[in-house]
């Protein structure tokens, strides 16, 4: 066992990529002194004396001496957000995840009593659910709820932008307040929750964002031009994430579900939704829980998946 003795960060950044490690000096059982490279994850834990061993390793620049510090093993916290979570998709993603070990915030405009009963059920399997209120379309608000929840629960590792709206016309119907409210909620509450959650992954070491983008950004949905618009965008800005901030180890993906059993589509006119499921292999809709697990999988292993539109719809659009 060896013992550190001293230490200094070292950062070096030749665009786009950053090298950081720090130097220092260890000092083994016999009091012999050495100069010793560690790596950059062990920064948030180094102290002076802290015991550790020396492990000599070959790198792109020759033989280095490492030290590689004791860290007492931590029971790591998982806290997730969930943006319109109160019910459909975004309650089962927030009880899934709670199920695998996760206190979670869920977020929406107001509180019904469905998602009452969704924080009384995650309660009772003794992982913590707040309600955190905000309209993710005012910057202002997602900042102030992203603050509170990082005071009750923790570092938000995971940010689920699910929540949406749809107002559908055809073109010549659609209202520019039509178009502009969807746009809003749907794209612009993306960039909102994104821009203030990162600062706080990047300080924790990474995370995931997990976007809800749609089919509809894909097939051209006949009266859903807002709706299209605004998912396609959430696709392009999921990419952008995806590569602006693999450095601090955030991975973003969005999922594209196509016909979702929730009220988004109990909405559609009898008629149409049962043409539309005819047109589904399955010949039914997907369940909330079913999209559920594709967001956990992607929160909990999906640690080489980025950038990626992942398409869940029981093959009607391929
Ligand atoms: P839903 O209407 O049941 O739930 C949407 C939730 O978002 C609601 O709780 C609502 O109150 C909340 N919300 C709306 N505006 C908000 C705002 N400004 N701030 C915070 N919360 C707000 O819909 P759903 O079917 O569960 O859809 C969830 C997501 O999945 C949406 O982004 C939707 O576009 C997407 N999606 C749904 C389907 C589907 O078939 N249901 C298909 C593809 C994509």
């Amino acid at each position: 066992m060896a013992k550190l003795i001293s230490f200094s960060l070292v950062s070096i950044v030749p665009p786009p990529f950053k090298t950081e490690y720090a130097v220092g000096i260890a000092e083994d059982g016999k009091g012999n002194r050495m100069p010793v490279r560690i790596e950059k994850n062990f920064f948030d834990s180094l102290k002076i004396g802290m015991s550790g061993r020396v492990e000599k390793k070959v790198t792109d620049f020759g033989e280095l001496t490492f030290f590689i510090p004791e860290i007492e093993k931590k029971i790591e916290k998982k806290v997730a957000l969930i943006t319109g979570a109160t019910r459909g998709i975004g309650r089962a993603i927030a009880i899934e995840l709670a199920n695998r070990g996760y206190d979670v915030a869920i977020n929406d405009v107001e509180l019904p009593d469905e998602g009452k009963e969704a924080i009384k059920s995650i309660e009772t399997f003794g992982r913590k659910a707040i309600f955190a209120q905000a309209d993710v379309s005012k910057y202002t608000e997602v900042e102030q709820m992203v603050n509170s929840v990082q005071e009750k629960l923790g570092t938000i590792k995971v940010l689920v932008n699910n929540a949406g709206i749809n107002v559908d016309k055809l073109i010549t119907n659609m209202q520019p307040e039509d178009w502009q409210k969807v746009i809003d909620v749907n794209l612009t509450g993306v960039f909102n929750c994104t821009k203030a959650v990162i600062p706080h992954m990047i300080d924790a070491g990474g995370g995931k964002i997990i976007n809800m983008s749609s089919q509809g950004a894909l097939d051209g949905p006949i009266g859903q031009a807002n709706y299209a618009a605004a998912k396609g965008g959430v696709t392009a800005l999921t990419k952008v994430v995806a590569r602006e901030y693999a450095q601090y180890n955030i991975l973003c993906n969005a999922l594209a579900p196509g016909c979702i059993h929730t009220r988004m589509t109990d909405s559609i006119p009898p008629g149409q939704l049962k043409e539309r499921i005819y047109q589904i292999p399955l010949g039914r809709r997907g369940e909330p829980e079913e999209v559920a697990k594709l967001v956990a999988f992607l929160a909990e292993e999906g640690n080489y998946i980025n950038g990626q539109l992942l398409l869940i719809n029981a093959g009607e659009y391929l």
